[in-house]
């Protein structure tokens, strides 16, 4: 048995599946605030239970917003504050008293897709989320790659290239590219361009109107000016991004999820403009809509125990 947890900011959900990979139990909890033992023994009390239920010691995973520090294993994350800084894998290890694996959540959405029997057997998969930021995770060989320092994927964090700044300068007359800061403390950072929050960010600098990216969408599909030539703007300029990312990983499917992800012109957009950012025996991956949604992070979580 393989059990997930997907510990986000506002709530924890707990998922258990069997050997065949079926979904066979699913529990959702408030993640406790800033209380490190209530979140412990929430975690704790969610295996202990579910142990008890299905008569077996549980391989166990879990995926968070965030990082190990591979200097002393303690918890990077900003978005739940009761696990920052903490050594969450070791404590847990202690109190279920078998092994943890951790990994960030972008990962834990890439390796659920991945898992997908669709893909199974595909030898690279790349998991891009476009939700309120820009994230990835890779899956090679049914593995998470998580790299030395446990940053591998996190693409959001990668610079726009050159010529997507030269790009979007020469857009608009009169209107230079917009260097947005991060919450990395970084400028440029392309999570605030191609995340759903991006894609408003960029309307409301070129047009100075804040408008919410489902209100941009439904306008682009009543032909309303602005909003075709944003779209035709935002998919020119995704284009030269993933270019640069896909020229990086050539990945043999990229699989997409986050509220933009929904965005049908993307998979019709891409595979037109995209070779042009590539080498020129560059070919442009597979690109599709995530199927599992929002349980992909307790599924991927579930199947770092897979091996
Ligand atoms: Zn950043």
């Amino acid at each position: 048995m393989y059990y997930g947890f997907d510990v986000g900011g506002t709530k924890i959900e707990f998922g258990a599946f069997n050997e065949k990979l079926e979904r066979v139990a699913t529990e959702r909890v408030p993640t406790p605030g800033e209380d490190y033992q209530a979140l412990l023994t929430t975690l704790a009390g969610l295996v202990a239970k579910y142990d008890e239920q299905f008569g077996v010691k549980g391989l166990v995973g879990l995926g968070i917003p965030g990082m190990e520090s591979v200097e002393d294993n303690s918890l990077m994350t900003s978005n739940v504050p009761a696990a920052k800084g903490k050594f969450l894998r070791k404590d847990l290890e202690a109190l279920i008293d078998r092994p943890l694996k951790i990994a960030n959540d972008a990962n834990c959405f890439a390796l659920s897709e991945a898992w997908d029997e669709e893909h199974q057997g595909k030898e690279s998969v790349l998991g891009l989320i476009l939700g309120t930021g820009f994230g990835g995770g890779i899956v090679v060989n049914g593995h998470v790659v998580s790299g030395g320092s446990h940053v591998a994927g996190e693409l959001g964090h990668t610079r726009m290239p050159l010529d997507a700044w030269f790009y979007l300068s020469n857009s608009m007359e009169g209107k230079e590219a917009p260097l947005f800061s991060c919450g990395c403390d970084k400028k440029g950072c392309i999570d605030n361009y191609l995340s759903g929050r991006g894609f408003e960010q960029l309307y409301h600098h070129y047009y100075d109107e804040k408008l919410k990216a489902i209100n941009i969408i439904q306008n682009y599909q009543q032909n309303e000016p602005k909003a075709v030539e944003h779209v035709n703007r935002f998919m020119d300029f995704l284009a030269i991004c993933l270019g640069n990312i896909f020229t990086a990983f050539d990945p043999d499917v990229v699989v997409l999820g986050g509220g933009l992800s929904n965005f049908e012109a993307i998979y019709e957009e891409m595979p037109k403009r995209i070779p042009p950012h590539l080498l020129s025996v560059g070919k442009v991956p597979k690109i599709i809509k995530a199927k599992h949604g929002d349980s992909g992070g307790v599924r991927g979580a579930a199947f770092l125990n897979i091996s």
